[in-house]
């Protein structure tokens, strides 16, 4: 860690702010956390879990003599926490960062309320769990993980290179990419898989929930398989609410070749075609290995 700050602030003592302050404590990146959220037993509970030094009472508090501000806010509520901060925002060297699921709204609200949204950078570790919390938090959640660095063309280089050492600091391999990209791609190897594990563990559930014999057969009887595949319907539903609408567009996309595909797979079962069916789940172990493969030599 280059830097030693007096004091960050975190705005959102959650699962992804409590493991990054977790690591930062670790690194010894400052001399004081300080930490809000909503709902003023989870930043106790922060503090009472040792991840934490101070519980701020609102936004303006948890700011105050920070050199660093930490959003770790479900995406749509950076609007709340952007206006809160513009007016006590007044030192020009302030760096503000995110750890949002999405980019490009984040930026957009960054750059309608902040009074120096160059010195906003945008950031997203591609490292996560199903829960939520501070009781949740592990500082070593991101080590050896990706974390997307999204800057504008206006970002400050200085706040660039802070927010970079930071994530290094939490172990985190740092990359940059577009936002708008970002999001697209995010759609597919996040959004997606997120929406499909929602209907299908709500699907099967609505079985489960049946008071017949299928309801009864299918509560109690998944296997790995159903398990692997629905961990992540688990997730926070405000969490995700909000990323499905602040990237709605490439969700959007996302879903409908999925609905393309699962049409074709409807198809060749309806119509007893064989053939038809092994190739959906052959170009689905194909896909699968060139998005993973893809991941691990990148
Ligand atoms: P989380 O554990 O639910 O934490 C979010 C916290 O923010 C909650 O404690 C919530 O309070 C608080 N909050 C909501 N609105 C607030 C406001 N206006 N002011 C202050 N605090 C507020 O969720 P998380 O998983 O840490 O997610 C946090 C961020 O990380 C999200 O932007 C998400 O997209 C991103 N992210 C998540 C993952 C993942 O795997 N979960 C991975 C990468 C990035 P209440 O409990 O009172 O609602």
């Amino acid at each position: 860690m280059k830097r030693v700050y007096e004091r960050i602030a975190l705005i959102g003592a959650g699962m992804i702010g409590c493991s990054l302050v977790q690591a930062l404590r670790r690194a010894g990146a400052a001399r004081v956390f300080a930490g809000y959220d909503l709902s003023p037993s989870v930043s106790e509970k922060a503090r009472s879990l040792g991840i934490v030094d101070v519980v701020a009472t609102s936004v303006a508090d948890a700011v105050r003599e920070a050199e660093l501000v930490i959003l770790a806010v479900p995406v749509r509520a950076t609007a709340a926490v952007c206006e809160a901060l513009a007016p006590v925002l007044r030192t020009e060297d302030v760096i503000v960062t995110d750890v949002g699921s999405t980019k490009v709204e984040v930026l957009a609200r960054v750059a309608r309320t902040l009074p120096f949204p160059e010195r906003f950078v945008g950031a997203h570790p591609i490292a996560g769990t199903e829960r939520s919390g501070p009781e949740a938090a592990d500082a070593s959640l991101f080590k050896g993980r990706r974390c997307l660095l999204t800057p504008t063309a206006g970002t400050r280089a200085d706040a660039l290179a802070e927010v970079r050492s930071l994530w290094e600091a939490a172990g985190a391999v740092v990359e940059e990419m577009d936002a708008a990209l970002h999001d697209r791609a995010l759609a597919y190897v996040s959004h997606l898989p997120h929406a499909a594990a929602f209907v299908l563990a709500a699907a099967a559930g609505e079985v489960a929930a049946g008071d017949d014999a299928l309801g009864r057969a299918v509560a109690g009887l998944s296997g790995g398989g159903f398990a692997d595949t629905t961990r992540i319907a688990a997730s926070d539903p405000i969490m995700w609410r909000d990323v499905m609408l602040d990237n709605a567009r490439p969700v959007l996309d996302a879903i409908e070749r999925m609905d393309r595909m699962l049409g074709r797979l409807r198809q060749a079962i309806a119509s007893g075609d064989g053939d038809a069916v092994a190739r959906v789940i052959e170009e689905a172990r194909s896909g699968r290995a060139a998005v993973i493969g893809a991941r691990r030599s990148s």
